[in-house]
């Protein structure tokens, strides 16, 4: 029996995703044995070629994590997105930019210069940075072009579904694989995951008054937490509210706040300001008990890390994409 073709590639990504495969245990070889893999770069010694020899269509299913920064990554996904029936955009990176993706912040130009100059650690007097392409001795050798702007992978290809999480869960990953092998998907473009958010799923939210009401906001380190009260109430920001459960609560039960890994809900386009607007409402804004309009601001103006607390997984797939610091 031909068992059907199956892809794993990785972009702009921190590996994470790769060990997440790695962490099915004894289902790894469940689906190692029910598929035929065709590519996966972190494990496999499969070439371009390898693929690039394949049928359109003959790959069943391209698992890509990452998200887009060369142009290399953009190539093999172009590459992967011909010759496979399904993509999946596979841990937040793909889905929506991820931490990568925080490099929007900035440009080429000041990554570079800040990273192969500036960093103390670096000894570059000749102030060298990569270049495409570089004459040897023995002819010419090239590097992929370092794009100036990160995208997620459905700017990049058409993206049939998305496993979202950083990196997405073994339970998720298995259902999704389960789905796919039994031809039981949902229509396509849709998350692999419930879509309710975190609040509904926590452990906390049960004890967590109807609205709150707090002072300051603090980041976690600055006080002891409790493990068992709400985030928000502790004045610790939580993106709970404002994300997609399905994560297994694996922060919450560590004893930190959502960040925000498994993105928004359905319908809902930018994170970061469903996060604000969901934040502001708990705390009761406009309401006789609550807090003014403009206590609500003061109190988010002393968030020391707005970027990195509500665009850490989200900014390319933000409504802002990108802003330029320089
Ligand atoms: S989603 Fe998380 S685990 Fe996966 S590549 Fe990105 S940063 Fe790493
Ligand atoms: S805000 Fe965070 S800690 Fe509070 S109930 Fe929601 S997910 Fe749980």
């Amino acid at each position: 029996m031909t068992r059907p073709k199956v892809a794993f590639y990785w972009c702009a990504s921190c590996g994470g995703c790769e060990e997440a495969v790695i962490d099915l245990g004894g289902d790894l070889l469940k689906v190692t044995e029910a598929v035929d893999i065709v590519l996966w770069p972190a494990v496999l010694d499969f070439k371009r070629k390898n693929v690039e020899a394949l049928g359109e269509g003959e790959i069943a299913v391209s698992f890509i994590n990452g998200s887009v920064r060369l142009e290399e990554q953009e190539e093999i996904a172009k590459l992967l997105r011909r010759k496979s029936q399904l993509v999946v955009a596979f841990g937040s990176c793909a889905h929506m930019g991820g931490i990568p993706g925080l490099g929007n912040f900035w440009t080429r130009d000041t990554i570079f210069q800040r990273v192969y100059k500036e960093v103390p650690t670096v000894e570059n007097p000749e102030g060298i940075t990569p270049q495409e392409t570089t004459s040897i001795d023995t002819g010419k050798i090239t590097l992929p072009e370092f794009y100036d702007t990160v995208k997620t992978l459905d700017q990049t290809i058409p993206v049939d579904y998305y496993l979202p999480g950083c990196p997405p869960p073994p339970d998720l990953i298995m259902n999704a694989v389960n789905a796919i092998l039994k031809g039981e998907l949902p229509e396509k473009g849709a998350v692999l995951a419930p879509n309710k958010i975190l609040c509904d799923t926590c452990p906390r939210a049960e004890e967590r008054q109807e609205k709150i009401s707090i002072k300051e906001i603090k980041r976690p380190h600055e006080i002891k937490l409790s493990p068992w009260k709400c985030f928000l109430e502790q004045g610790i920001i939580c993106l709970g509210p404002a994300t997609r459960s399905g994560c297994g609560e694996r922060c919450i039960k560590a004893n930190m706040p959502c960040m925000g890994c498994m993105g928004p809900i359905d319908g809902v386009t930018d994170q970061r300001a469903e996060a604000l607007s969901q934040i502001a409402s708990l705390l009761g804004v406009g309401e006789e008990v609550g807090m003014t309009e403009e206590e609500v601001e003061k109190l988010f103006d002393g968030i020391v890390d707005p970027v990195g607390t509500f665009y850490r997984f989200s900014l390319p797939a933000s409504l802002l994409t990108r802003e330029r610091m320089e």
